[in-house]
């Protein structure tokens, strides 16, 4: 009866969409998997604002191994117009509320989180339910144990996990890493920066659905860079202090801007800042003779920068498309993505703990990162 109940439901929201009856009922995603080569991925994007808009789905036009299969949307009137403009079937036009019903669409493989931070683990699991490889945007979840929650689901449904961290498919961040892998002398002075100011996007200013501040939303980035810095290990303290709020009325429950402080294992020391009141996009690791640098450094594209070796340049890529790929590879391969579920409660780790650095002034051992 609730089966049939959801299939009523579902056709008044199609109808309220325009999408044709006939599309409800034929088959048309069965018929169009088995036109498309066969190893190419059908990928659901789960919300449809900005940056799955503007960078997620021009880049799966631009993918080898993924297309733009279907969405999950809160308005059935934009999810069937994406459904006509970007050539994929009404049928793969979901609300969040019937994420359970994409288990039966086989022209979904993964789907990709892109609602704000909060609501990342619900959606992860609810695509992990449904049997759907998940790739979740960043920050992964909230907290560490939501973090527990969705790498639990995938296991239990035994799909693939991996996180929107595009910037290790950019090759100035593989230079980076490339430096940090040689070992000659660690980075021990790391500085990182990125902020912007916040105007509009109301719930990037709330708890309840951002977690947190800029540190959730930005720098994160800087915490990426420094553990990319430190050859991929965590760091094992870290301290932290909020500066006062300029705009009070605007950042109630999270912090505008914050500075901290990570130490790693090898001697590594990174210095972060991030806010919602201030512009900055730079990064710098250095060591011994050695150097690297990049302004911008966390852009999708015009990243600049230099090492100890020289000016860096290189040809245009799409981080997006490249992302997308790794993973659809590691599906089609059965690997682990790079940068999967224990990357993500990583980044979660540290994040807890510089929100605790913050509130209490203390340095906090990370553990468990
Ligand atoms: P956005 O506000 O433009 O889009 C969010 C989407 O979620 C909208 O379509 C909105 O309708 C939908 N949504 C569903 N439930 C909602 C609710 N209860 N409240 C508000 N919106 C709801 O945000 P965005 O900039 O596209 O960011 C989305 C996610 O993508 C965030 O987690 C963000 O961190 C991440 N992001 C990543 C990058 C990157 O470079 N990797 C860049 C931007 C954003």
């Amino acid at each position: 009866m609730e089966r049939l109940n959801r299939t009523i439901r579902r056709r008044t929201w199609l109808k309220a969409a325009g999408v044709a009856a006939s599309s409800v009922l034929l088959p048309a995603a069965v018929v169009r998997s088995a036109t498309r080569p066969r190893r190419q991925l059908g990928v659901a994007l789960v919300g449809l604002g900005s940056y799955a808009n503007s960078k997620l789905r021009p880049a799966l036009r631009e993918t080898e191994f993924c297309r733009l299969a279907g969405v999950v949307t809160g308005s059935a009137q934009k999810g069937a117009a994406w459904a006509h403009h970007y050539d994929f079937s009404g049928d793969s036009v979901y609300h969040y509320e019937e994420m359970d019903r994409l288990a039966d669409d086989p022209n979904i493989d993964i789907v990709y989180v892109v609602t704000p931070n909060a609501l990342h683990a619900e959606h992860c699991i609810k695509a992990a339910r449904a049997g759907k490889h998940v790739i979740c945007e960043k920050p992964f979840t909230v907290s560490v144990a939501e973090a527990d929650a969705v790498i639990g689901a995938c296991r239990t449904a035994e799909v693939k996990l991996s996180l929107g961290y595009r910037l290790h498919f950019d090759p100035y961040h593989e230079v980076l890493r490339d430096l940090a892998r040689e070992k000659e002398a660690p980075f021990d002075h790391i500085r990182g920066s990125l902020s912007f100011e916040l105007r509009g996007n109301a719930w990037r200013a709330t708890k309840v659905l951002a977690g947190g501040g800029p540190l959730m939303d930005l720098g994160i980035y800087v915490i990426q860079g420094a553990c990319m810095a430190a050859g991929g290990l965590a760091p094992t303290s870290v301290s932290a202090r909020q500066l006062p709020k300029l705009r009070p009325d605007r950042f109630v429950d999270v912090e505008e801007t914050l500075e901290w402080t990570m130490d790693f294992p090898g001697g590594e020391r990174c210095v972060g800042r991030t806010s919602y009141n201030e512009s900055a996009n730079r990064f710098r690791a250095e060591g011994g003779k050695r150097w690297f640098e990049l302004e911008p450094a966390f852009t999708s594209s015009d990243l600049a920068g230099a090492t100890h070796g020289g000016p860096l340049q290189f040809a245009p890529v799409t981080q997006q498309a490249r992302q997308m790929d790794a993973f659809a590879r590691c599906i089609l391969e059965d690997r682990e993505s790079a940068v999967g579920g224990a990357m993500g409660r990583r980044d979660m780790v540290i994040i807890e703990s510089i929100y605790r650095a913050m509130n209490t002034g203390e340095t906090v051992d990370v553990t468990g990162a």
